[in-house]
């Protein structure tokens, strides 16, 4: 079962056995993954139009920062590889801007900056590749030139890089400001209370009827629900694990998270779970506390403003910080093995 679709079972799973409030429904591909749109309301038709006003807001955002489709990136990507300026599509310009403090504050590594690394490992494609990992000397030219997001500069609405293997691809917070998009436009047309779930990633806002949203967090190895956690108000939770995009090559696994100074999948972790406001910075942040690891990832969450955070490491520890301890509620019996790091302020 694919990713997209076992998320879209947790959360009907944690939600279904309620008592039915009037839930619209509505589901659709984009960005790579299933969008399941789920509007509680009063009114089954304006309900029904916001769940598409989503559908047509994550269908523009696919085409447009597609890396490796035709549109606007692929033409700003081809003037970086060139050496050339070029005026980024307006919402391009946006999420560089999103992406510029994120990838400062998470040192460098959340880094839109890896398109070419990306490609090199073959993670670029609709479906994962098979494998083998790159050549060593492909590797070890990527870090010698080691682009950076801080390699971009602007001149008036110019963009251009100093690094000339410079590729962006914003396939790891991109997801995150489609649901922002999304959210703002429900609110927008009038919806409170709401789901935008990007293949278990998602920002709810408002309430289910009489009770708060709750959310399953998949298991890293097994298909089941690894804990649970209620959403209400105005909160984004996202997932980032080795799980989602991989290959196996002669017993080993090699995932889509990238660890941008090695050039190699980032090791020790295998998802990591962050609760926020907003869910571009969610998105952003699990990326990077991923690629930060059992040891680094708590100073990295505390130069990002996070409060609730899961790490999930190779050996099936659950580090977790105070906040998101009070918060969630695992599933599993036993739980696993928990760590509690000191509290992010
Ligand atoms: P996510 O699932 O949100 O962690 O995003 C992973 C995707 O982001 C990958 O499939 C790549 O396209 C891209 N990516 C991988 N490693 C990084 C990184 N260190 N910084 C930014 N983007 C990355
Ligand atoms: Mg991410």
């Amino acid at each position: 079962m694919t990713r997209a679709l076992l998320a879209g079972l947790l959360l009907l799973t944690l939600t279904g056995c309620e008592r039915a409030p009037p839930v619209h429904q509505h589901a659709f591909f984009a960005l790579g993954t299933l969008v399941e749109v789920s509007v509680a309301d009063s009114d089954p038709q304006r309900a029904s139009r916001a769940a598409e006003a989503v559908e047509a807001i994550f269908r523009e955002d696919h085409q447009l920062w597609h890396a490796w489709h035709p549109g606007p990136l692929m033409d700003l990507n081809r003037a970086l590889a060139a050496g050339q300026g070029a005026q980024p599509h307006p919402s391009i310009h946006y999420l560089l801007e999103r992406a510029a403090p994120l990838a400062e504050r998470s040192g460098y590594r959340f880094d839109p900056a890896v398109g070419g690394l990306v490609r090199l490992w073959g993670f670029h494609a609709d479906t994962p590749p098979e494998g083998p990992p790159p050549d060593a000397d492909a590797l070890r030219d990527w870090r010698e030139h080691k682009p950076s997001l801080a390699d971009l500069y602007w001149d008036e609405d110019q963009v251009f890089s100093r690094n000339p293997v410079l590729q962006l691809d914003f396939g790891a917070f991109a997801k995150g400001y489609a649901v922002d998009q999304a959210i703002a436009r429900l609110r927008a047309l009038g919806i409170d209370n709401a789901i935008v779930n990007a293949g278990g990633d998602l920002r709810a806002i408002g309430r289910r009827a009489d009770r708060p949203w709750r959310i399953g967090i998949r298991h890293p190895r097994a298909p089941e629900v690894l804990a649970s956690i209620a959403i209400e108000g105005d909160e984004s939770l996202f997932t980032s694990g080795d799980y989602e995009r991989y290959f196996e090559h002669e017993g080993r696994r090699y995932h889509h998270i990238l660890d941008p100074f090695s050039g190699q999948p980032a090791t020790g972790t295998t998802s990591v779970t962050v609760l926020h406001t907003d869910a571009t910075t969610a998105d952003a942040a699990a990326t990077a506390l991923f690629v930060a690891g059992p040891d680094h990832w708590q100073e990295v969450a505390r130069a990002m403003g996070l409060r609730h955070v899961l790490l999930i490491d190779t050996a099936g520890v659950a580090h977790l910080s105070p906040a998101m301890a009070e918060r969630i509620h695992f599933e599993t019996d036993p739980p696993p093995p928990l760590r509690l790091s000191e509290p992010l302020p």
